[in-house]
């Protein structure tokens, strides 16, 4: 008999029940916009993710989408503006940069699905900024990268949306360059539907994130706001880009963060069950994770030799329950797109990302699957490697 696997790959877990008790209070008590809450839930939330990822200031916003583009904005990025960004990354990352007029530089990815150093560095002299997306949770040597991007005197904005909670030899993911950000949409880490944070140390560039991103004149209510002699440098010159996270969503996540590690040794666990059962497989190759990445594995990724035989797998895997996504269709599907798919981006060469995307295979890693399933997911990837890719 064939086995077949009948669980959805795009369920969540519930949101936990001490966050569903906080959100119903914050309901009750009608105060859902963060300046009028006393005290904000919002406010807290920042003072809570600042100490999670050591940064000295957090800002809590509405999506990451937005993050990323009130991070270009405070950095002076504007229209016509050269930004550095990878070649493979989702559609808001090059998105961000286009809702600011400004211009994407694409950067090559190598075969360990990370910015290629070699290409930024031959491209470093055109841009002062980077928008450095971690992709699916790979990260970069980041040592080069920051010592490539310090030594051209570029800023670096990370894009944290898969990698929160994640480090380079310990050192967190989004704390490496001036600003990071991440996103709280329901197929991230942490799920509040919609929402975003940005951290940074640097007070002026959280003045002026806080001030975009709509605060009125309540700035100093903000969990982590500089000092007053910091919003006077900028207080007037910030446009109001209203971008704020509401009462319901921050009551949302904080136990969520507070979960957060427990939740990542459980994706681990997934994903290490799932990386060996594909190890070793006809035509087919798991990325190695660099031993200094400290990754979450709330996805996975192989690269098929011969992108010829791929549709033929992905259907025969699909017919038995089991999902992939590709990179190489023609057309963007869903999540899924490439730079080719960016009417809105002045087309680039990017041969050796191409052919990466032409062999790349993701899937996603539910919490709701438990080794029993990742071990099923495993046995039909492989007999239906046998079948189409042999
Ligand atoms: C989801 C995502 C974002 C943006 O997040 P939204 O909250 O959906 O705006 C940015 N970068 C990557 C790589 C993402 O997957």
């Amino acid at each position: 008999m064939t086995e077949v696997f009948t669980k959805p790959f795009i369920r969540q877990e519930p949101i936990p029940e001490s966050a569903i008790t906080a959100a119903v209070e914050v309901m009750r008590s009608g105060a859902l916009h963060r300046y009028g809450a006393e005290p904000s839930q919002v406010a807290a939330l920042e003072i809570e993710f600042a100490a999670q990822t050591g940064a000295a200031h957090a800002l809590a916003v509405a999506s990451g989408g937005y993050a990323m583009g009130c991070a270009l904005r405070a950095l002076g990025v504007g229209p016509g503006d050269p930004v550095l960004t990878n070649g493979w990354t989702l559609a808001p990352v090059p998105g961000a940069i286009a809702a600011v007029g400004a211009r994407p530089v694409l950067v090559e990815v190598g075969r360990d699905l990370c910015i290629e150093l070699d290409d930024l560095e031959a491209k470093a002299p055109q841009a002062n900024v980077l928008m450095l997306s971690h992709m699916r949770g790979h990260i970069a040597d980041m040592p080069r990268l920051m010592a490539i991007c310090d030594a051209h005197d570029i800023a670096v904005i990370e894009d944290c949306a898969h990698t929160m909670s994640a480090d380079w030899d310990g050192h967190p993911s989004g704390r490496w360059g001036a600003i990071g950000c991440y996103s709280c949409q329901t197929y991230k880490h942490v799920n509040s539907g919609e929402g975003g944070l940005i951290v940074t140390d640097d007070a002026d560039l959280a003045a002026k994130m806080i001030l975009l991103s709509g605060s009125y004149m309540l700035y100093a209510r903000n969990g982590t706001a500089p000092s007053e002699e910091v919003f006077a440098r900028h207080k007037g010159a910030m446009p109001n880009v209203s971008g704020r996270m509401d009462e319901l969503r921050a009551a949302i996540l904080r136990p969520q963060l507070a979960d957060l590690p427990a939740q990542v040794a459980r994706w681990n666990e997934r994903y290490r069950a799932l990386e060996t059962g594909f190890r070793n497989l006809p035509g087919l190759h798991v990325i190695d994770r660099p031993a200094s990445e400290g990754y979450v594995g709330s996805s996975i990724q192989l690269l098929a030799d011969d992108p010829e035989k791929i549709p033929g797998f992905i259907a025969g895997c699909a017919a038995r329950g089991v999902d992939w996504k590709w990179f190489g269709h023609a057309t963007a599907q869903g999540f899924t797109s490439s730079h080719h798919h960016w009417a809105y981006v002045e087309a680039q060469s990017l041969p050796q990302t191409d052919a990466v995307l032409a062999r790349l295979l993701d899937m996603r890693v539910p919490l709701t699957f438990d080794l029993a399933d990742c071990a099923i997911i495993a046995r039909i990837v492989a007999e239906e490697a046998a079948e189409s890719l042999r």
